[in-house]
């Protein structure tokens, strides 16, 4: 059983890293808001919690990272959340991001291909009251049975992206992902105008851990 515990201290740090994201060029009110009243410590193993509030990635077990705060912000701005719209994330991780899409009133359902991240997941998110949906399975595939989705949200490195994605996502519907085989990537966003028409923006370089491609891993 994990002692979970925000303190002032941890509030104090959350509204220092949101001056520091502003600094870095983040402006959406409610990304900032979301962020500020989630405890991101509760998300890390407790080795680091006294990094949790640096604008840093971390480990998270599996030889996966949580996402440093700046890409998550910079991420769910790009996105353009309202309230209720339905939101699919491909890679769990830590489910910090699912919570952030959640905290704004987005219906979150997330698949995750590590079944150990995926457990832990599933485990302790309910625990914080973010009614997020979460699977188990191949993020390539996407979640045809909840399709239609408003927006598509990758935080892996996706080599392209993927058409099942292309086709689960709303006309007028934006998937934003980190497109790129190396080491680096660069942030796309991607609009449906129509059934077969999407206009692309580039957002930056970033570097984030490979979207694997292949069965979910057991373990
Ligand atoms: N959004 C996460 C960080 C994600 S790190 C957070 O907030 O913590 C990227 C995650 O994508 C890893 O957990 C990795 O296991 C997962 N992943 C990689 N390939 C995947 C795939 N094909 N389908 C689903 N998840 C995948």
């Amino acid at each position: 059983m994990v002692y979970l515990e925000d303190t002032y201290r941890h509030k104090g740090l959350r509204k220092k890293l949101v001056e520091t994201l502003v600094k870095k060029g983040i402006w959406d009110e409610n990304v900032l808001k979301a962020i500020e009243k989630i405890p991101r410590h509760y998300f890390l193993d407790s080795g680091f919690l006294e990094f949790a509030y640096e604008d840093k990635p971390f480990p998270i077990g599996a030889g996966q990272t949580i996402s440093q705060p700046y890409t998550v912000a910079f991420q769910t701005q790009l996105l353009d959340i309202r309230k209720t719209e339905k939101v699919l994330e491909i890679g769990t991780g830590s489910g910090y991001q699912a919570c952030v899409l959640s905290e704004m009133g987005a219906r979150v359902f997330s698949i995750e291909r590590q079944k150990s991240l995926y457990q832990k997941a599933k485990s302790f998110i309910p625990t914080l009251r973010y009614p997020v949906k979460l699977f188990f399975g191949d993020g390539y595939n996407g979640l045809p049975a909840f399709a239609p989705f408003d927006k598509i949200l990758i935080t892996a490195a996706a080599p392209f992206i993927p058409e099942a994605l292309k086709e689960q996502l709303k006309t007028g519907g934006r998937i934003v992902a980190p497109v790129g085989k190396g080491d680096i990537q660069v942030m796309v966003s991607l609009v449906k105008k129509s059934e077969d028409i999407f206009e692309t923006t580039e957002h930056g370089h970033f570097r984030f851990v490979p979207l694997l491609e292949d069965k979910a891993e057991d373990h």
